[in-house]
């Protein structure tokens, strides 16, 4: 059995003792929740670039042995990715400024896919998050909240995807997300530490204000967005490590996310 002495505050949040416990790997399963990036991974519409890997060396050095190294140039808001709130509040952190509380932490999944496979520009509601609660019980300080649609399964398919693949056009995208009254009930009543989803972005794809992002943002709250495999996690009781590349001064970032799921 392998024990990693392993603290979490989303672990001592849950313990009624509040003293240090350790974490037992053993007893999670750990599901991956980045898709991964490459020629085929979705950017949107109107980002001038791509992610591109640069092959810098790959084959046989005259020492005998195989080496190979690649350089990458990505934007930062495509694929898997964080939000900064600096992404739509000029004051707000940047990448490297959130705390790592925000990025760990205990996680709740809202499904929505029932009304998202009805309707492609389903919006959350208050009620529905409302509902949750009444459910699986009230959500905590510092929770990191995941929005469920089913929506992986359309990755990386853009039209299926985004409801539109016409290049340089945003103006006619369609997918589920979350409604602004579900944002501000989640961030300013509730104080959320994230809101991530398997879409691309906290606002659904016919919004031309961003107000989740704005109503995010404004309470340095980030998103996670392109999540998937959320269709593996409970709708209580995962940890989440939400770790985006660490970039100076960054709006954004590509991310790299994980969940424990108790087995
Ligand atoms: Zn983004």
């Amino acid at each position: 059995m392998k024990t990693l002495p392993f603290v979490l505050s989303a672990m001592l949040a849950a313990s009624a003792i509040g003293a240090a416990q350790t974490l037992d790997l053993a007893k999670y399963q750990i599901v991956d929740l980045s898709h991964s990036y490459g020629a085929s991974t979705l950017y949107w519409p109107t980002s001038t670039s791509k992610f591109a890997l640069n092959r810098e060396a790959s084959g046989r050095t005259p020492g005998g042995f195989f080496y190979a190294a690649n350089s990458l140039s990505t934007p930062e808001h495509g694929g898997t990715h964080l939000d900064a709130p600096h992404h739509f509040s000029e004051s707000g952190r940047t990448t490297d400024q959130l705390p790592l509380e925000q990025l760990v932490a205990a996680a709740v999944v809202i499904d929505a896919s029932a009304q998202a496979a009805k309707d492609r520009d389903y919006r959350l509601t208050r009620d529905d998050v409302l509902q949750f609660e009444k459910q699986h019980g009230p959500l905590a300080r510092g929770t990191i909240v995941l929005l469920r649609n089913g929506w992986s399964r359309h990755w990386p398919n853009a039209k299926a995807y985004l409801g539109d693949d016409t290049p340089g056009d945003a103006s006619k995208l369609s997918f589920p997300s979350y409604g602004v009254e579900a944002a501000r009930l989640l961030v300013e009543e509730r104080g959320v530490a994230a809101l991530g989803i398997d879409t691309a972005s906290i606002d659904y794809g016919r919004s031309t204000d961003f107000q989740v992002h704005r109503v995010a943002a404004a309470a340095n709250v980030p998103g996670f967005e392109n999540l998937t495999n959320l269709d593996r996690l409970p709708p209580r009781g995962a940890v989440v490590i939400a770790l985006p590349m660490k970039i100076e001064g960054g709006s954004g970032g590509p991310l790299r996310a994980v969940a424990l799921v108790p087995r």
